[in-house]
């Protein structure tokens, strides 16, 4: 462990102490006078990913229509262009003041955010009736991992294999740091991702149900990836905590 994030552990430590949970709102700080972990303010702005969304990857579309042009376009018969999870849930908008509470959980420590996220997944899984055997994170590369002290979507399946009682299993491995994916489409993002990222121990899914656990998703690029690769996974559902919406 450096001493950045030695700080940034005894800070959250303190902050911790300070503010116990359901204390403040984890999206504007305003003290909380609910059981949830979001105040009746922000509870009021458009945090929630809802309306109209494609039934496979839960990006917003136009009213009247199910499945987005992405994911129309992935229906086609081309491999490398096939989708290989079910279906992905995604409660909140990855926008403004979610944005920068993912952020936190993702660049500046926050770990403290993680089980309040998680229990935002896991009650729209518990709307949607879901049901999962194991659950896998994404993963982030040795190097990310060791700047962040953490990866965000390991500690997600953490607490959400708490709140399910289901056994959370690491065996997807970034092994290639992949430059920032930001700017680019989502074939480019496929072949950024191509061989960067492998399995171990592929045999534990045979005949199981996966729930594959994101901090945020853009594209479907990694979900995609990592679902390709658990090829003895009966099904794969994927979750993250906020959509980016694209368009
Ligand atoms: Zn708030
Ligand atoms: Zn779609």
């Amino acid at each position: 462990m450096n001493l950045k994030q030695m700080i940034i552990n005894l800070k959250n430590i303190i902050f911790d102490k300070l503010f116990p949970n359901n204390i403040k709102c984890i999206l504007c700080g305003r003290d909380l006078n609910t059981e949830n972990s979001i105040c009746d303010y922000c509870m009021k702005e458009d945090i929630f990913n809802t309306g109209s969304r494609c039934i496979f990857c839960d990006a917003k579309i136009k009213d009247g229509n199910k499945i987005c042009d992405h994911c129309k376009e992935k229906t086609k018969t081309i491999a490398s262009r096939k989708r290989y999870f079910s279906k992905c849930f995604c409660p909140l908008n990855y926008k403004d003041k979610v944005r920068i509470a993912i952020l936190k959980l993702k660049s500046d420590g926050a770990k403290y955010l993680a089980p309040h996220f998680a229990k935002l997944i896991y009650q729209r899984l518990q709307e949607e009736k879901l049901n999962f055997d194991i659950i896998v994170p994404v993963p982030s590369h040795p190097k990310t991992i060791r700047k962040r002290g953490y990866n965000p979507a390991e500690i997600l399946a953490i607490e959400l294999g708490k709140l399910y009682n289901k056994p959370v299993e690491n065996i997807l491995i970034k092994n290639v740091l992949t430059p920032n994916q930001k700017f680019l489409d989502y074939n480019e993002r496929q072949e950024n991702l191509k061989d960067s990222i492998t399995i171990q121990n592929n045999s534990i899914l045979t005949n199981k149900t996966i729930l594959l656990v994101d901090d945020v998703i853009t594209t479907c690029a990694t979900i995609n990836t990592c679902a390709s690769l658990m090829k003895k996974a009966k099904k794969i559902y994927a979750c993250s905590i906020a959509r980016n919406q694209l368009n």
